[in-house]
């Protein structure tokens, strides 16, 4: 078996215990193979290996790979392209073309060109675009994210994300899918978890200022924290290194 089968079945069983130790059915958690800066070889070769969720940070790279893989594969491969980096304002559009899922919206000006854009290419109308409200918890990592940092104590935060939540979800190009978060790295696990359990409270606090249905989902965990973001309520787990193994920077 290949390497990379071979991890990928490797964090599929870690997948598989963090849930049973939490009491939770593993098909409830989606992993989104991050797949940035790995050629389109790679991707298909991890879609050889059973992976269907895949992850990318840029733009131009999902505008590259996504076409690629579709002529190669067909449209009916089942593939579901997640864009999970930080988006600016001018790749608004490729975004709204080519991603199925975005974990990472922080700002209204992206949400609303999204939207305009999603109206205008005609997939609003079938299938916004499931999106996830990133957040900044922990304060440590990146400036990246609203600004959630003490929201249990500060009014002006909650007021900050929860007029943010409904706007997205009065959006008709977009669907208000959870919230998304980083946890710092190098922190202690216990930090961590702490990390992940607040975003699950936000997230359960939000959906009912909101008035969404469905419980939101959270996409949190990366390699090295996948199994702790499991524990505390992870829907989605973002993960690159533990699959495909260190990544070549451009
Ligand atoms: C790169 C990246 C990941 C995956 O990180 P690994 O440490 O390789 O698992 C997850 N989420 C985001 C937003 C990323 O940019």
């Amino acid at each position: 078996m290949s390497t990379l089968k071979t991890r990928y079945q490797e964090v599929l069983q870690q997948i598989a215990q963090a849930a049973a130790a939490a009491n939770r059915n593993p098909n409830d958690i989606t992993l989104v193979a991050v797949t940035k800066t790995w050629p389109v070889e790679t991707i298909l070769e991890a879609y050889a290996a059973g992976m269907r969720h895949f992850g990318e940070n840029r733009a131009e790279e999902l505008e590259e790979k996504r076409p690629f893989i579709e002529a190669q594969l067909g449209p009916d491969s089942g593939i579901v392209w997640h864009f999970i980096g930080t988006l600016q304002s001018r790749k608004t559009n490729p975004i709204a073309d080519h991603a199925d899922v975005f974990h990472a919206l922080d700002r209204l000006k992206i949400a609303n060109r999204l939207s305009n854009r999603l109206v205008e290419n005609g997939r609003a109308q079938i299938n916004p675009l499931p999106t996830f409200l990133e957040i900044n918890i922990s304060g440590e990592m990146s400036k990246s994210g609203v600004n959630c940092v003490d929201w249990e104590n500060s009014a002006t935060q909650r007021a900050e994300i929860r007029n943010f939540g409904k706007t997205v979800a009065a959006l008709p190009g977009l669907t208000l899918q959870g919230l998304m978060t980083m946890a710092p790295w190098d922190a202690e696990p216990e930090f961590i978890r702490t990390v992940f359990k607040r975003t699950r409270l936000l997230a359960d606090w939000l959906a009912e200022e909101v008035g969404v249905e469905r419980p939101l989902a959270l996409s949190i965990g990366m390699t090295d924290d996948y199994p702790l973001a499991i524990a505390e309520g992870a829907t989605h787990v973002r993960v690159g290194r533990a699959i495909f193994g260190e990544r070549h920077t451009h």
